[in-house]
């Protein structure tokens, strides 16, 4: 509409960051005595997490890693998936170990993501890990928004001093995301459902992060202009021409006030797994020191 002087956002797609992030962890790997090795365990047939765990598996193989899946009925007990866990935990060949989430109600996330040795927690769930992560001493931290900070870095965003808010306040995004940024030293805010006038705290941002999951939520009269704005929000919509696509939590037209805008899709999606293997070599890296 013209209100913002014709510019555009600066487009931050994920691709070549993720490229560069999985170059360094498959470099990393090389120089191990022997490959890493990620076991991803899930439970039932779930369309995306099938979808998320065959991508986790495929990228592991492509850059060099040593991956194993276990694909277990839905009905596995919790005692036979801690069972699971206990032998991944004590066999000295596995690395990395991903229970991919959600599991079925009659197990408890919560038991499941405790039995994880924190050493071989690559998804960074472990309340040692978070413990860590939140005392400015990460070592295994959660993936999305580990990968989200690889980005910035990619693209020599400023971090430290700037005003970061993040919308979103999940233990998988918005919490660790306010950890990562507060290490590197932005001023950060977390809003959520019960924030009264989200557009009141969202200009006051130059790193703006919408980690919400509703179609386009944050309107460009919420952005402050020339801020950076990063879009987690993956959302299923039916478009115009009656097919399935995906789009983020915020609105296109913020490409009119932001300075820099991750796409969705093509945005910050392909970080996660890329840091998940970048994970798994740290992982395998200090199981290898350790054993010196
Ligand atoms: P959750 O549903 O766990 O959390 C959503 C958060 O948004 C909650 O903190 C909730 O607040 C807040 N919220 C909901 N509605 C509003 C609102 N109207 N105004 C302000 N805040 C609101 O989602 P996740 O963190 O797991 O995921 C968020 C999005 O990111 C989803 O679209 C998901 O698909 C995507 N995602 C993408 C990934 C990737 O790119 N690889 C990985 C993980 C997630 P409250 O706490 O008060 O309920």
């Amino acid at each position: 509409d013209g209100s913002s002087g014709g510019t555009v956002a600066r487009p931050l797609p994920g691709p070549p960051a993720a490229a560069a992030l999985l170059a360094d962890a498959a470099a990393r790997a090389a120089r191990l005595a022997s490959p890493p090795h990620l076991s991803i365990v899930r439970l039932g047939e779930d369309p995306a997490s099938v979808s998320y765990v065959r991508g986790k598996d495929r990228k592991a193989r492509e850059v060099g890693l040593h991956s194993t899946v276990y694909a277990l009925p839905e009905d596995t007990s919790q005692a036979d998936l801690l069972a699971l866990v206990a032998r991944l935990n004590a066999d000295p060949d596995v690395n990395g170990i991903l229970v991919q989430l959600p599991l079925p109600a009659h197990v408890s996330e919560q038991a499941v993501l405790h039995a994880i040795d924190p050493r071989k927690d690559v998804d960074g769930f472990h309340p040692v890990n978070v413990g860590e992560l939140w005392a400015g001493r990460p070592v295994l931290a959660p993936c999305t928004p580990a990968g989200i900070m690889y980005m910035l870095g990619h693209y020599s965003i400023p971090v430290a001093g700037a005003r970061a808010v993040i919308v979103g306040r999940s233990h998988i995004v918005g919490r660790p995301l306010a950890a990562m940024l507060l290490n590197a030293h932005a001023t950060v805010t977390v809003a959520h459902s019960r924030t009264p006038d989200l557009g009141a705290v969202t200009r006051e941002a130059d790193l703006l992060f919408a980690a919400v999951g509703r179609v386009h939520l944050v309107t460009p009269d919420m952005v402050k202009p020339g801020a950076t704005v990063v879009d987690v929000g993956i959302n299923r919509v039916v478009g115009a021409d009656g097919k399935a696509h995906l789009t983020g939590d915020v609105h296109p037209d913020v490409a009119a006030v932001a300075g820099a805008l991750t796409p969705v899709p093509g945005g910050v999606g392909p970080l996660t797994i890329a840091q998940l293997l970048a994970n798994t070599v740290t992982a395998a890296e200090r199981q290898a020191a350790a054993r010196l």
